[in-house]
């Protein structure tokens, strides 16, 4: 067998390539994904067939020329959960993006969890990735004979060689479904690695959680704008860490993300789904979050959602950007922006190429210096980062080959440390690591501080309704008058707002005992025209 990759869009993402396998006569070309400026025309020889693309998930930067791409019969392997969201989602991207022929697209996909035979002695499957609802990589496998030697048919030796070509991924599930492996019941020769890296992904998803359950038990109509699939990560996650917290939490996903999620089977107490409404005020209501796509508020549900929001002081505006687009910031409502492209940390990136320990890795998804800086980072592998277009030699005539550029002794230490390493590394013992089944979501799994929210929200006074239920259901209770005896009472210099729809809001200027979502009661004054008679300053008052 002759193995060969080439990079199909160096100039762009980065994040797609060709593989080819040539054994005598029979040769398969696979694409692995179709980002930006992916171009098969120019890229496949007069004579070479497209024998399959496999696509890694659902998000449009992987997928953006699928549809002039797709040719020759040549199945788009994905996982089923990916197979599921494009049925819903290509049809929906092609109203704002040129996709090509969409409906060529969805009649080649081919949903796989299995390995799946591609040409005689070429195998395929997809294994979980995390990153993003569905997301997979994809191990391939192919078969080497060796010999015989003379007549001596016995001496056939036959031996396997696999491949893992990661896609975007993360080493935490995402919504449920598993992770990145690190481990699998079989030695992974090659790694095609996507080196996209976010330090803050977790801090940042920890201060999107934290504001949005903030500013619903705060009381607020809560937007949360996010693209569908990171909708479904969060609808999730916030159903998961009210239940840690033993509180309740309304949530209504709307439009594409509600179509997701029903496709994908997702049912919840906590998530209400509502593909379409007519009215605004259908989806909002106080303490309730509604998620909305796409992430940038320009159009679509979200859109919808801010205008009928915006000058609303009282309710929240959260934006789950996966680029740096600027946030919105001329809206009287409050506005929160988080980046939220769930790529792994570079930690995280060196435990997978450590605990895989592949003999050569190719890495993807970057470009200029960042790729650059991967050239020599690991030691114990032949590290493949080159930023251009030219198709390389991997594997032939038995062996794998080493790039051209490392010296004949270079190579020798390279080799001797692989075989140190390979010597003590376990393998993972069945197939469970591979499969692709969501999970019940684990909110500390997916890196929520699970910890630090149930210090905040949980306990005390925070949500009246519970307080009510706790003191009456108990036989030793107070009767209800003994506990609301001596009322705490205060005053606070307030401003006074209008929602615009006949509402009076209070901002309390001054910072209080009080806790979001406590009722209080309040009389309200005007400052004495005088200035100084402390019986008519402009007061709030209020009391438990
Ligand atoms: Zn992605």
């Amino acid at each position: 067998m002759h193995v060969s990759y080439q990079n199909a869009n160096p100039r762009r993402g980065n994040e797609s390539t060709i593989l080819r396998f040539t054994d005598g006569d029979a040769k398969a070309v696979l694409l692995v994904d179709s980002g930006d400026g992916v171009d098969l025309d120019s890229l496949l020889a007069a004579d070479e067939y497209l024998n399959g693309v496999l696509l890694t998930h659902a998000h449009i930067d992987h997928y953006r020329t699928l549809g002039k791409n797709v040719r020759h019969n040549a199945p788009v392997y994905v996982s089923p959960a990916t197979g599921t969201i494009l049925e819903h989602s290509l049809s929906e991207a092609r109203k704002d993006n040129d996709l090509g022929d969409v409906d060529a697209v969805l009649d080649s996909i081919e949903p796989i969890g299995e390995w799946t035979p591609v040409l005689e002695g070429l195998e395929i499957r997809p294994v979980p990735a995390g990153h993003t609802p569905g997301a997979a990589g994809f191990l391939v496998r192919f078969r080497e004979t060796f010999g015989p030697k003379g007549d001596d048919v016995a001496s056939i030796i036959s031996d396997e060689r696999y491949i893992l070509v990661t896609g975007d991924f993360t080493t935490r599930p995402c919504a449920g479904f598993p992770p990145l492996p690190t481990s699998f019941p079989v030695d992974v020769d090659a790694v095609f690695l996507n080196a996209s890296t976010n330090e803050t992904t977790i801090e940042q998803r920890n201060e999107a959680l934290q504001t949005i359950l903030e500013r619903a038990y705060g009381g607020s109509r809560v937007v949360v704008a996010a693209s569908a699939l990171t909708g479904v990560q969060y609808a999730l996650l916030l159903a998961a860490i009210a239940a840690e917290l033993d509180r309740s939490l309304s949530i209504t996903v709307v439009g594409q993300t509600a179509r997701v999620l029903d496709a994908l089977d997702i049912e919840r107490p906590e998530i209400e789904s509502c593909a379409v409404f007519d009215r605004p005020s259908d989806v909002l209501e106080a303490e309730t979050v509604t998620i909305a796509g796409p992430d940038s508020p320009t159009t679509g549900s979200a859109k919808r959602l801010l205008l009928a929001i915006h000058d609303r002081p009282a309710d929240a505006f959260v934006q789950l950007a996966t680029d740096d687009s600027e946030p919105i910031s001329n809206a009287n409502c409050s506005t929160y922006a988080f980046r939220s492209d769930n790529h792994p940390s570079r930690d995280e990136l060196d435990e997978v190429v450590r605990a895989i320990a592949p003999k050569h890795l190719v890495v993807k998804h970057a470009s200029g210096y960042r790729l650059d800086t991967f050239q020599r980072r690991y030691d114990r592998c032949f590290t493949w980062a080159p930023d251009d277009g030219v198709s390389r030699v991997l594997y032939e005539d038995g062996e794998w080959s080493k790039p051209g550029w490392i010296s004949e002794s270079a190579a020798r230490r390279i080799r001797h440390r692989q075989w140190k390493t390979n010597g003590d590394r376990p393998l993972a013992t069945d197939d469970d690591s591979m499969s692709l089944l969501r999970q019940p979501v684990d909110p500390d799994a997916e890196g929520v501080d699970v910890d630090a929210f149930r210090s905040q929200f949980s306990g005390s006074v925070a949500d009246p309704y519970d307080d009510q239920v706790a003191l009456t259901d108990r036989d030793d209770a107070p009767p209800a008058s003994e506990t609301a005896t001596v009322p705490e009472t205060d005053r606070f210099e307030a401003r006074v707002f209008g929602d615009g729809d006949g509402k009076t809001l209070l901002e309390v200027l001054e910072s209080t005992d009080f806790s979001p979502g406590e009722i209080v009661e309040v009389s309200l004054s005007r400052p004495a025209e005088d200035g100084d008679s402390s019986e008519n300053r402009d007061g709030l008052e209020q009391s438990e």
